[in-house]
């Protein structure tokens, strides 16, 4: 009856490994080939042109049309010799992914009708006008004023992507309010360089630019295209609203780092190989916890262009996946009961002098300096915990935090034993015994020496949001589809102010005659006692925790809608309004966007959920009810009274246990469609989302916990939607 299930399965058995060959032997040999890098621009751009363009990449000289002209015309020559016939701007609407439209290079050389050239002119290189009024602006413009425009981001290399030439650009309004994640972050990271600068030049004065770095985990769930197909869940909204537990799962911890299977990993040195033409260095690849569950990292970068390598690579993968059979699963919860996935964001600040600023020195002067990055980050963290939840936060995302697996839904530090003792002692030292200087008026930090193993040597504690893991801070909460803009953009903003606060708090402290070691220690001493509330090594995921949590007034709400107002607290709009990174207008204008798209995200799987509890479930279960009735009537034409009635004790319960279950299927799915109705209605978006997350998400465990047990009880022949051990087992 199940046919189409089973034919899946059959043909998913099947299927062998696509083997794919490296378009040559040495990585090295076609590394960035399709990006208009420093090599395609040495070969293509004049050295003045390179020159001038440096100047508005490092150091944010205005981009004249004369510029953008010269680099037009060498970058069509390279695109079209790779193939390329149009020519796209690539943005980061506030939905999902990126956007894109497609224009040819073609023009008519002169009159209409007239012959035809490829035609590529600084202006459209700099600056287009997409119809934009369809992606989501959260009120900004209305529509009699609906021009945006997208404007080239020269700090992120163009490439070719088959036939396109792929143009990155930040997305603005007509008025210049930011409609896109790439502008904000481009803000916020300009603010952390300067304030970081400012303070790196209390140490170092020949420190001129500090760079933000970003190393992603993209972790990923592949599932056989087949099976994927037969699952109206997983194809309209990423996971699965229903499925019981596979007998086996990830119970023997025998999936991560476990040897790679043969199709995966046809497919993972493909997406390698693909990685690899567009210049994105991954580097690891691995199995995850969960059965069928893959990460894959590349080497950590600038955090702009590491943010659209991330969308480059999440495109890239969903392309490639198609080609070996499988569906790429980006949901952070695909599957309940099994880890979901996330996007652990490797952050940390570096110097043009090659200084990682969260890495222990190997002289107290760096020592100090490091303790002082270190503590600012932690003083970040601390006053906006709850913001940089919110900038994790989404429908899918709340699956996967709080439960037992992945970071919890309240962000707190994770420093290791050391570095807490560290800490500890310079708490509760006063600054002469901290700061001693020698008779060659050499600084001695009175601080236990860090040893360089510490490096290597920082414990683990997997439950942590927010972990120093050596030389960089590991934002784990990130969820696996997200576009790590948001996340980026509001921790570098929190830690850029703090360090501007910083700066100037010891600058009072200097003028009122301090000495510079000792103003800089009794503000960090400050600090260090002020942002204790954040510093947590414990176990993240214990009920204690969050009792203790609520204790420190760390930030523990855990419905999505009222997360997401941590943008627009007072903390937040000084914040981003002070750094010039988002005005209120524009936080408000975000937030509207976000609680439009989580109504709109729960309101599809709660069609979907309905739809597939109406006709897929109920007449399943109803089908099997008859044949056990079936049953029943016979037995009884065969047997005695008391015999029969013995005989069909069993198929009796089934019956009732099934109609049992059905019945309360049914009753909660009108339920909650009378929910969505009243919650429809209303007006505003916040009230919306809150409705929505209050009143109807409820009934989503209440009915698959009734399917679910079904499924159990129905003879797995008539089962129509394949099972997690199909989905999950099979590669
Ligand atoms: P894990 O042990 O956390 O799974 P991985 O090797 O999978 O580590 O990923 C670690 C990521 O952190 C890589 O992308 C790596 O390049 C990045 N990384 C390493 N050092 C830094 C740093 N100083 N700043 C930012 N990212 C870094
Ligand atoms: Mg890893």
């Amino acid at each position: 009856m199940s046919s189409l299930r089973f034919k899946a399965v059959e043909e998913a058995f099947k299927k062998k490994a696509v083997v794919v060959s490296a378009p040559s032997q040495f990585t090295s040999d076609y590394y960035g080939k399709f990006v208009f890098n420093k090599v395609a621009m040495a070969k293509y751009l004049s050295k003045d042109t390179i020159k001038s363009l440096n100047n508005v990449i490092d150091k944010g000289a205005t981009l004249d049309i004369a510029l953008a002209s010269q680099v037009a015309a060498g970058m069509k020559l390279w695109a079209t010799e790779l193939g390329a016939t149009h020519y796209t701007h690539w943005f980061q609407p506030l939905t999902d992914g990126t956007a894109e439209k497609h224009d040819s290079f073609i023009d008519y050389a002169g009159a209409p009708g007239e012959a035809i050239i490829e035609d590529f002119s600084g202006k459209l290189l700099a600056q287009q006008e997409p119809d934009a009024s369809s992606f989501p602006n959260g009120g900004i413009r209305s529509t009699f004023e609906a021009r945006g425009y997208t404007a080239w981001d020269p700090s992120s290399p163009a490439f070719v992507m088959d036939d396109a030439l792929v143009i990155p650009t930040i997305f603005i309004s007509y008025t210049g309010e930011s409609l896109d994640l790439k502008a904000p972050l481009l803000k916020a990271l300009g603010a952390v360089d300067k304030a970081a600068v400012a303070v790196c030049q209390m140490f170092d004065p020949s420190v001129k630019k500090v760079v933000a770095y970003l190393g992603w985990e993209q972790e990923y769930f592949l599932v056989d295209e087949g099976l994927y197909a037969t699952r109206p869940d997983l194809l309209l909204t990423g996971r699965t609203l229903m499925g019981h537990d596979s007998a086996k799962n990830q119970q023997l911890d025998d999936h991560y780092f476990g040897s790679v299977p043969t199709r995966v990993a046809a497919y993972m040195k493909d997406i390698e190989f693909e990685a690899y033409k567009y210049g994105i260095p991954a580097k690891t690849r691995h199995n995850e916890v969960a059965p069928n569950q893959f990460e894959l990292a590349p080497i950590f970068g600038e955090c702009n262009l590491a943010v659209d390598q991330n969308l480059l690579m999440m495109s890239i993968m969903k392309k490639v996946a198609r080609r070996h059979g499988f569906r790429l699963l980006l949901h952070e919860k695909p599957f309940a009961g099994i880890n979901g996935s996330g996007k652990h964001n490797n952050w940390s600040l570096g110097t043009d002098t090659g200084v990682g600023l969260f890495t222990p020195g190997k002289t107290p002067e760096e020592n100090l300096q490091f303790v002082t990055f270190l503590v600012n980050a932690l003083m970040a963290v601390y006053k906006h915990n709850a913001l940089l939840k919110a900038s994790i936060m989404t429908a899918q995302n709340a699956h996967r935090l709080g439960a037992n697996e992945a970071p919890p839904a309240i962000v707190s530090a994770f420093l290791g034993t050391q570095l807490t003792a560290v800490l500890n002692k310079l708490e509760n030292s006063t600054s002469d015994e901290a700061i001693i200087f020698d008779e060659k008026k050499k600084l001695h930090l009175g601080i236990p020496h860090i040893p360089e193993v510490f490096l290597d040597n920082t414990d683990r504690n997997r439950t942590s949001p927010f972990a120093f893991t050596g030389n960089r801070f590991e934002f784990r909460a990130v969820g696996s589809s997200a576009n790590c803009s948001s996340a980026m953009a509001a921790l570098n903003s929190a830690v850029a102010a703090q360090l501007f606060e910083f700066k100037a708090e010891v600058d009072t402290k200097m003028a009122a005659g301090a000495s510079k070691e000792k103003a800089i220690f009794e503000v960090i001493k400050s600090y260090i006692k002020a942002s204790k509330a954040i510093r947590f090594d414990g176990n993240g995921y214990s009920e204690e925790w969050k009792v203790e949590a609520a204790k420190r007034g760390l930030d523990c709400e855990t419905s999505v809608p009222k997360i997401i107002e941590a943008y627009t607290s007072a903390s937040s709009v000084e914040l981003f309004g002070k750094l010039g990174v988002l005005s209120e207008k524009e936080l408000h204008a975000r937030n509207e966007v976000k609680w439009e798209t989580y109504v709109k995200k729960i309101q599809i799987e709660a069609r979907v959920l309905g739809d597939l509890a109406i006709n897929h479930i109920i007449p399943v279960a109803t089908r099997y009810q008859s044949l056990l009735l079936d049953n029943v009537y016979k037995t009884k034409a065969v047997f005695s009274t008391a015999k029969a009635d013995k005989i069909s004790l069993m198929d009796m319960t089934l019956i009732e246990e099934i109609s049992e279950h059905v019945s309360i299927i049914k009753k909660t799915v009108e339920d909650l469609v009378v929910a969505r109705k009243v919650a429809n209605v209303i007006e505003h978006e916040d009230a919306k989302a809150n409705a929505y997350h209050d009143s109807v998400l409820p009934y989503f465990d209440v009915i698959r916990y009734h399917i679910d047990k079904l499924e159990l009880i129905v003879d797995d022949e008539m089962w129509t939607l394949p099972k997690y051990r199909e989905l999950l087992f099979i590669r």
